[in-house]
Formats: C-alpha cells, structure tokens, sequence
C-alpha cells in the first residue's frame, strides 16, 4: 500500500529560479510544479505544505525549532515527511529537529544544488529519492535523514562539504548510511548515536567562536559581556588552544559559563590529552567540557536546546557529557 507522506517547503536553492539580471531568487513555482509531478504519484501519496519559501541563512534557530515542532505534530497524520530545504543551513536544521522531535517514523530533509532552469537539475530526483527513503519500512527509527544525490546520511553527521558539487554533503570518516539507487533504496548500516533533547523552549544564547592562530580574548569577552550561556570553541586538532585565552576562559567559568570545546579539524574528537596551558587535558581540568566528535556548529543548537530544557548550567554540562563519545 502506498504510505502517505506530507512534504513541507521551506525554500532555498530547490525553490528559486535565475531570473537574469537578479541572478538566483525564491520562486512561488515549486509548489505548483510538486502538485503535478507525476514521478511522485506511482511513489506515495504526497501532499505539499507550503510553508516558507526562504534562502536558508535566513533560517534563525526559531525558526529551526519552530520547523521540527510542525514536523512532529503533522507527522502524526501521516506516515513520513520530507522537507524541502536551503543547503546552507540544512545540516544545522536536519540536526535541531533530530534533537527535539518525538517521532520515530522517517523524517527526510532535503534540497537540491542547483537552481530551476540549471542543466543537470538535482532537485526533482533528491524529492523523489527522499519521498521513496521516507516511505520505506527500514527508515522507521532512524532519527532525521538527508537524502541528498542518490545518498542517506544521519542529520548528525551529515556536512555540506562543497560550494557547488550535486555531491556537496557528505558524513566524514563515515560515509552514508546507505543510497537510493533506481531499483530499491539500500541500507548498508545504522548510526550507533542518536541523541534527543525533548524541549518545548530553545535558549539561543549560545555563542562559536572558531580558533585561529594568535586569536584574541576579546571575543570570549564579547559572549561574557553579552549574557551567553555557554561559548563553544572550535579549537585546534585534539582541542587545544593559545595560553592567551586562558584568563578569558577563566573569567567565563567563573561565571558559570559552560564552556565546550570542539575541533576545527574535519574529523576525529577532542580529547584530554595535552596538559600544556591550553592544552585540551588543562581546559578540561579547567572544568571545559569537550564535544567529543560532534562539530561545533551542531554542539551550539544542543547547548541551546539544552539550555531551554534545563536553564541550569550544571544540569547542561552533567545532560551534554552524558551524551557525548568522550572519555
Ligand atoms: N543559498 C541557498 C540556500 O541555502 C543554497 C541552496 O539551497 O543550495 O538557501
């Protein structure tokens, strides 16, 4: 039996067209374009929300929350749901509603690398890929998927690794969890991680700060001066820093300010290995938390989901670590 699927647009790349002089521009065409496209009909019932038709750095943290709160209360009335998304931000999206939603039937994000009108379109076929992903048995409990280029990816791991290549995302060190291929969608593994933060409230006062050399305290100034509740720094390799900072970060602890450390590095974790001053063994003595492998843009939304959860920083801290791969 055909499963029903609810497809929510919420712009981006797969929604926009280039009307000349303006270059690439939202576009009302997309929606009226899914209605009739009859590749979706021998796949699933499929009925189009059209909810937002924005590029997505426009997407703000609310507006992520409000997205997954939509997509677990409609998905109650269907059997899957796909959305449609701007690339940009879609890993931080696909990541926030796999924290918060209580849903194990599939959710799909995904979203196309080349505009209406383009050679080579990818939209059409990642809306078919991932109508098909979402209506399959194996995808139930998977947490939030990407289907992107033939591709499944966890929204965990999945990053937009290239400006403009159809194959832009990828799970480094990992590999997708499997692929649509135009016979049968094919599963080669599951994810071991899966993390939830069920929160009705999102606290944004979350500040990334990224390393680079001779980086300058005043940056974690900055967050202290502007009330952050936690500041996570992409430092170095296994997560190392300048001695420099120290004394910000200190202040920043004194504070009850959590501090998470990430890498800047593609792959791999932090770990409590160097014990020179800024070392990330001496932030973590210090009382930083490190991310594990998780990276730092996605460590920012589950601090923040943590924080609208539990408003209390010691509660955060004991909630993150619980859940990281860390020692
Ligand atoms: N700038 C676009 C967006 O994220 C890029 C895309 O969708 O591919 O909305």
């Amino acid at each position: 039996m055909k499963k029903n699927i609810l497809l929510i647009m919420t712009g981006g790349t797969i929604s926009m067209r280039k009307m000349g002089n303006l270059g690439v521009v939202p576009s009302s065409e997309l929606a009226e374009f899914l209605k009739q496209f009859p590749q979706l009909e021998g796949v699933a019932n499929v009925e189009v929300m059209d909810y937002l038709n924005i590029p997505s750095p426009y997407m703000s943290p609310e507006m992520m929350f409000s997205l997954a709160k939509l997509i677990d209360t409609k998905i109650l009335a269907y059997d899957g749901v796909v959305v449609t998304h701007g690339t940009d931000t879609l890993e931080e999206s696909a990541f926030l509603a796999d924290l918060v939603l209580t849903t194990r039937k599939p959710v799909v994000f995904t979203a196309a690398m080349r505009s209406g009108g383009d050679l080579g379109l990818d939209g059409p076929r990642n809306i078919i890929g991932s109508v098909r992903v979402a209506s399959h048995p194996e995808s139930f409990d998977k947490g939030v998927l990407v289907v992107m280029n033939d591709e499944i990816h966890t929204a965990r791991d999945v990053v937009k690794s290239d400006t403009g290549k159809v194959d832009a995302f990828t799970s480094p060190g990992l590999g997708p969890l499997g692929i649509v291929d135009p016979d049968i969608v094919v599963y080669h593994r599951n994810s071991l991680y899966r993390e939830n933060v069920w929160t009705e409230a999102l606290d944004t006062r979350v500040d990334l700060i990224k390393a680079v050399s001779g980086i300058d305290g005043k940056y974690i100034d900055c967050s202290i001066d502007h009330d952050a509740r936690a500041i996570v720094i992409e430092a170095f390799g296994r997560g190392n820093l300048p001695k420099d900072l120290i004394p910000h970060i200190k202040k920043a602890l004194s504070r009850d300010i959590v501090i998470v450390i990430a890498s800047r590095t593609h792959t791999g974790r932090v770990l409590p290995e160097y014990g020179y001053e800024g070392g990330g063994k001496n932030l973590s003595d210090m009382g930083a938390i490190l991310a594990g492998d998780l990276k730092g843009i996605k460590v920012r939304l589950k601090l923040m989901a943590l924080f609208g959860k539990y408003n209390d920083p010691v509660l955060v801290k004991r909630f993150f670590s619980q859940s990281q791969n860390q020692v």
